[in-house]
Order: C-alpha cells, then sequence, then structure tokens
C-alpha cells in the first residue's frame, strides 16, 4: 500500500480520559469526507496551510448538519493571523488539551440536541439555517475578514462558502435580509464604498480633466504679481534661475512682499489645458465602469450576533411563516418598521420632539413551546391581538416571532415606558390565566428616538434592554 506520510499516520486516534473520538489530521489527501460524522473533533494539523484551509473550508460548506457543525481546531505551533481560519475552526491550539477538547464537544452536543428538523422546501434558506445553527452552537458571532481575492474586498466566510464569490450582490443580499429579519444584531465595522456597476471594491481614485476625463495631471502654483496685477502659471515667470514677471518684465523679489501664490492650477499633459478645478472620478478595477463619487454604493460591515428571534430560527426554521414575511393583522413586517423608524428619526430632526419605541416579549422558550404543542399558536395569537388592543391608531406596531415591537410618536420616553409597564403587568396576568403549568415572564424595554438615533443602534438597544430586564 501506498502511504503518503511515512512514520505518520495520516490520522491520528488522540487518546483521552473521554469516550471520544477526536482525530489528528496531518494528511488532507487522507480525509473522508463520509466517516466525518463518526468524529466527535477534528484537529487539523496547521504544518500544510494550504490543505488544512481546504479541508477546514470543505468541511464548513457542507450542507450535512453532522458534518459542517463538527468541532474543528487547528493545531500550529506558530501564532497564525489568519482571521478565516479564526472564523470557521472553533480555535486554534498549539498543543492537544483533551479536556478543554471535551468541554468544547459537549456544550456543542447540549447546543445540537436543541435543534428541531426541518423539512427543507423552497421558503426555506438553507444557508440562512446553517449560519443561525452554526452561530447557535458556538455562541460565535459572525465577522467579516479582509480578503483581497474578495470583490468586496472583504468577506464573511461561513456566508461566502455556499455563494460564488464573484457575486458580491448575493452575499450582501443574504446579510441584509438576515439583518432585516431580526435573526442578528448588526454591530458596526466598518464602512466600504463600493462600484455601483458590480460592488467590487478594487477602486482607483483619480482626479481627471472635467473636459478630456484625462488623469495625465500636473499642478502649478498661479503667480499674482503685485505691482502690475498680472496673473499667471509659475512657468510663465521661470527664466533660467528667475522669476520675471511676462506682462511688466520686473524681476520678482520676496514673496509675500512683491508677489505671491494665491493657488494652484491644473495642467492637463495631454492636451495642454489649464483649469481650476479637476474632477473625482472612482474606475472600477474589476469592470472598467467610472464611476461618480456620488455613484459609489455605501456598504457597512457589521459583526453579526445572534438576537432571540434568530436562535428560534435556528432551533425551529419557519420557512415560509418567517417572521418577516408574515403579515398578522394591525401588524407591518419587521423590514417596512424599520423603514417606519428611519422616517421617524429624520421627523425628530426636524420636529425637533422626541418619540419612544418599545419593545415586548413573553419569555416563551422553546422548552414551554414544545409543552404548550397546539395551544402555543393560539396564545400568540391571543397576545397579538393584546398588544393590538392596548395601543392606539397613531402606535407603529411590529411582530417578529414573540418579540412586539411599538411605535410611539411624539410619545416622551416616561409616558412611553408607562404604557409599556402596564402592557406588561397585564400580559402577565393574561399569561397566568391561559397557561396554568408555567410561569411565564413578560419582558419590556423601551428606547428614546432623539436626532442622533440610528435606526440600528436603536433595535439592538431595545433587545439588548430585554436581555437586562
Ligand atoms: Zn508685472
Ligand atoms: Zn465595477
Amino acid at each position: 500500500m501506498n502511504k503518503p506520510n511515512e512514520g505518520k499516520a495520516a490520522i491520528k486516534h488522540i487518546e483521552s480520559d473521554y469516550d471520544k473520538e477526536i482525530v489528528l489530521v496531518s494528511d488532507f489527501s487522507a480525509f473522508d469526507m463520509k466517516k466525518a460524522p463518526l468524529y466527535d473533533a477534528v484537529i487539523l494539523d496547521f504544518t500544510d496551510k494550504k490543505g488544512c484551509l481546504e479541508l477546514l473550508k470543505t468541511i464548513r460548506s457542507s450542507f450535512i448538519e453532522s458534518i459542517y457543525l463538527l468541532p474543528i481546531f487547528v493545531l500550529s505551533i506558530i501564532e497564525i493571523k489568519d482571521d478565516e481560519i479564526g472564523q470557521l475552526s472553533d480555535g486554534v491550539i498549539n498543543n492537544i488539551q483533551t479536556d478543554s477538547i471535551n468541554s468544547f464537544i459537549e456544550k456543542v452536543k447540549v447546543k445540537r440536541k436543541q435543534l428541531k428538523p426541518f423539512t427543507p422546501s423552497p421558503e426555506i434558506d438553507k444557508n440562512l439555517i446553517k449560519l443561525l445553527r452554526f452561530s447557535f452552537t458556538r455562541e460565535k458571532s459572525l465577522l467579516p475578514v479582509k480578503d483581497r481575492h474578495s470583490v468586496i474586498g472583504y468577506k464573511y466566510p461561513l456566508i461566502n462558502l455556499a455563494l460564488d464569490s464573484k457575486d458580491a450582490g448575493a452575499e450582501m443580499k443574504a446579510i441584509t435580509k438576515a439583518v432585516e429579519e431580526g435573526f442578528f444584531s448588526a454591530k458596526f465595522i466598518d464602512r466600504m464604498h463600493l462600484c455601483g456597476k458590480c460592488y467590487s471594491g478594487f477602486l482607483n481614485y483619480k482626479e481627471v480633466d472635467p473636459e478630456t476625463g484625462d488623469a495625465h495631471l500636473e499642478t502649478e502654483n498661479i503667480i499674482h504679481h503685485f505691482s502690475c496685477a498680472y496673473m499667471g502659471p509659475e512657468s510663465d515667470f521661470v527664466r533660467e534661475d528667475k522669476l520675471i514677471c511676462p506682462k511688466c518684465t520686473k524681476t520678482l523679489r520676496h514673496i509675500g512682499v512683491d508677489y505671491d501664490k494665491p493657488s494652484v492650477m491644473y495642467h492637463s499633459i495631454e492636451s495642454d489645458r489649464y483649469f481650476q478645478d479637476p474632477e473625482m472620478k472612482v474606475e472600477c478595477l474589476n469592470c472598467g465602469h467610472i464611476n461618480d463619487i456620488e455613484g459609489l454604493v455605501q456598504y457597512d460591515l457589521f459583526e453579526l450576533s445572534l438576537t432571540d428571534e434568530g436562535i428560534d430560527e435556528a432551533i425551529q426554521p419557519t420557512g415560509s411563516q418567517s417572521a418577516a414575511d408574515t403579515v398578522y393583522s394591525g401588524y407591518i413586517t419587521y423590514a417596512t418598521f424599520g423603514t417606519f423608524l428611519r422616517f421617524e428619526i429624520e421627523r425628530v430632526k426636524s420636529s425637533q420632539k422626541n418619540s419612544s419605541i418599545g419593545l415586548l416579549r413573553p419569555g416563551i422558550t422553546s422548552e414551554i413551546e414544545n409543552d404548550l404543542g397546539h395551544q402555543y399558536q393560539k396564545l400568540i395569537e391571543e397576545i397579538s391581538a393584546f398588544v393590538v388592543n392596548n395601543t392606539t391608531a397613531s402606535h407603529i406596531l411590529s411582530r417578529s416571532v414573540n418579540s412586539f415591537f411599538i411605535l410611539m410618536p411624539e410619545t416622551p420616553l416616561d409616558k412611553c415606558n408607562m404604557a409599556m409597564e402596564k402592557m406588561k403587568k397585564s400580559l402577565k396576568t393574561l399569561l397566568e390565566n391561559n397557561v396554568k403549568d408555567h410561569d411565564i415572564e413578560v419582558h419590556a424595554s423601551v428606547r428614546e428616538i432623539t436626532p442622533n438615533s440610528e435606526y440600528q443602534s436603536v433595535l439592538n438597544d431595545l433587545r439588548a434592554g430585554i436581555l437586562k430586564d
């Protein structure tokens, strides 16, 4: 038999005090993907960097849960400065400690047990479910990493695996959708400016002649001769090592005394044109499109952390009944709510009258939901109707799984807080009357909308407020 790695087993079982199949992989060509679900954890030897990253990507790009959720560590004695490995693996280790590997395996196992099976359907975005489930089992946020091979210049490694890396729009759409549906909260990392035609971040900013579009320019000082008032480019004055005025032929002496340099002029080398203000153009090095500055697409990069809605969706995908698509009577979709909130912030800026926003959430865990069975849906509908009946027509409502968002225009924070506390109390009573076997907490949080509010952070703060409640 042909052994690829003489003297060193390609795949080595690691002895431990636990009944776990932990393997160290040194020769990546020997790894059999069909066996992956049999392992409890895999350790990849970083000696072969390329092979290591390739196998890591192959495992994580699978859509089979027992493969892509496999705990994977990267073994390296040297420090690895590779954010992609950081995002796709479960950690870089410099020695094998089976104790900590075992506790990680157990932690993931507990989380995986909560995941409910779902039937794949065209309405279910399996890539999104994968992101949610990976993030949930790891309690790990998704971070964009710099990548010069990606069109944008950045990528979210796990999201990118399933998409065509040349199609930057697909990744942007996937992220925007996941955030708008409320599955992830988004923390600002950086702002990119991308080509308006192909979303490439590989751009060349240049000053050009506004007439010809030519970038071959030089700048020249303009000289103003005080005594005769003549103004012209410096080259008109240069005579050997002196400056002599072309109009009055006097020699220029001291800058600030008999002449000065009030501004610069641009000179287009090819056409020999002089002009004052060049134009800024941005050429896309990917598709060749010449963008105006205003034509660039602004794209924000976020750290994506799972929200409670995201956890619910990870555990039990709702598919076609997905939170954002379902329109409940009296409610607008979460995405439309986001738009309303943005308008409201603009309105507050001009009216200077602050508004408020509240979030109400019955603490129905997946265990309680399981227990309630068919009764759950009925209960949620009842809560839904309760919120509608306890708000006024001027309030804007959105419902996402069992989170109820209430936008109260021109309502001061203390008034909003009072209304929310009242609702929280009544809802608690409603739940006590309807669910005998469980004690369901009701959480509420409120935020003020000021001219300085930013809509995404308002929503994030609201959710964070619930966690502290
Ligand atoms: Zn002169
Ligand atoms: Zn382009």
